[in-house]
């Protein structure tokens, strides 16, 4: 069976000259998945009717099903658990800012990075997210902001999995999202964020996208960072901000890094003043997050004050920093949770 989610307009368009169609036929039935967002074939009224019966013969529309979704009653955020046949599960949150309405999508079920305070490294990496399983995890918050009339304006890969261990359908995700002819959601409006991963990197910036990296630091010392992040170990923090100095000098985009706050282990000033040496001559915006709990960790959360003192002393050195906003707290708030509830019950 094709999975049609799974190819892009060329592809589709070679697909379908395969079948003996004409190419303009990939065209329309792109308008259909991605613009009206048809369910069935018999819905797409401009095909022949011999080729809507071929193709529910050989291809097919979505792989997934939703198995529960919770939203939070604080600010709106959507998290689905999605669980497709060969029984994995995945999450995708959707979440409403004021600047728009944004995804986050996973790439991978599990991960295989094993940062210590990530859920979603627990049980390791069980398969990759194919393109069209990440474009399906969009949809299901597309079609429920279609009750509204609303559209999703930005994604970020930021779900449950590492992104450039899975580079070449995460590209290909994006080519199919940024079609023109499909949901035309820009570049500029996707962010890649990574553990920092030094060839992937690279590549991206060889690439030439315009997309936004996010680089996961969360430590501005190799002891610390290599506590925090296996990864560290292959890919050291001088390493890492070679990449992204490099990234920066390809792309002339400022780089996002997160750096998330854990109580007594990366959240002194002492910390902050080795941060904004690091990132001194790099154009870059930190994101500070309040690490969410994860009960397997039971790491400690940084009080109010101390992340304000963080934020403050990042500023005062010439640091472009903010705090980020949690949202959907009152849902299964970290990454990765809503997943490790359901475990065993699909
Ligand atoms: N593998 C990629 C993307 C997935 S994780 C990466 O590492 O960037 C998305 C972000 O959530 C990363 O910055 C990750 O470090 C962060 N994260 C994971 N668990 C967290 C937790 N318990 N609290 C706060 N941030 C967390």
């Amino acid at each position: 069976m094709t999975h049609l989610y799974n190819m892009t307009l060329a592809e589709m368009e070679q697909w379908l000259a395969d079948m003996g169609e004409p190419k303009y036929r990939a065209k329309q039935i792109f308008q259909w998945l991605y613009q009206h967002r048809v369910t069935s074939f018999d819905e797409m009224t401009n095909l022949p009717k011999a080729l809507r019966e071929r193709l529910s013969a050989e291809a097919k529309l979505g792989t997934a099903r939703e198995i529960t979704r919770q939203v939070s009653r604080v600010d709106g955020t959507v998290k689905f658990l999605l669980g497709w046949t060969d029984d994995v599960t995945v999450e995708t949150v959707l979440m409403r800012h004021d600047y728009g309405n944004s995804v986050c999508v996973s790439t991978q079920v599990g991960c295989k990075m094993g940062c210590t305070f990530c859920a979603s490294t627990l049980g390791g990496m069980i398969r990759q997210m194919t393109a069209g399983e990440m474009v399906e995890q969009l949809l299901y918050s597309q079609r429920l902001l279609d009750e509204s009339g609303e559209r999703v304006s930005s994604i970020v890969l930021m779900g449950s999995g590492e992104p450039m261990d899975n580079y070449d359908a995460a590209m290909k995700f994006i080519d199919i999202v940024n079609d023109p002819n499909g949901l035309n959601i820009g570049q500029r409006h996707i962010t890649i964020s990574t553990v920092g991963l030094v060839p992937g990197i690279r590549r991206l910036a060889d690439d030439g996208r315009p997309i936004t990296l996010a680089v996961s630091l969360h430590a501005a010392t190799d002891e610390q960072r290599s506590a925090m992040m296996p990864v560290n170990k292959a890919y050291p923090i001088a390493k890492l901000l070679e990449a992204c100095h490099y990234y920066h000098e390809k792309t002339g985009k400022r780089i996002s890094f997160e750096y998330a706050l854990i109580g007594g282990k990366n959240d002194s000033l002492e910390d902050a003043r080795r941060l904004a040496e690091l990132l001194r001559d790099l154009p870059s915006h930190v994101n500070l997050i309040p690490v969410n709990y994860v009960p397997e960790r039971n790491y400690q959360r940084t009080p109010k004050e101390e992340i304000q003192a963080f934020l403050t002393e990042l500023r005062n050195l010439g640091v472009n920093a903010t705090v980020r906003r949690e949202m959907g707290h009152d849902i299964s708030a970290a990454c990765g949770q809503l997943r490790a509830e359901h475990a065993g019950t699909v």
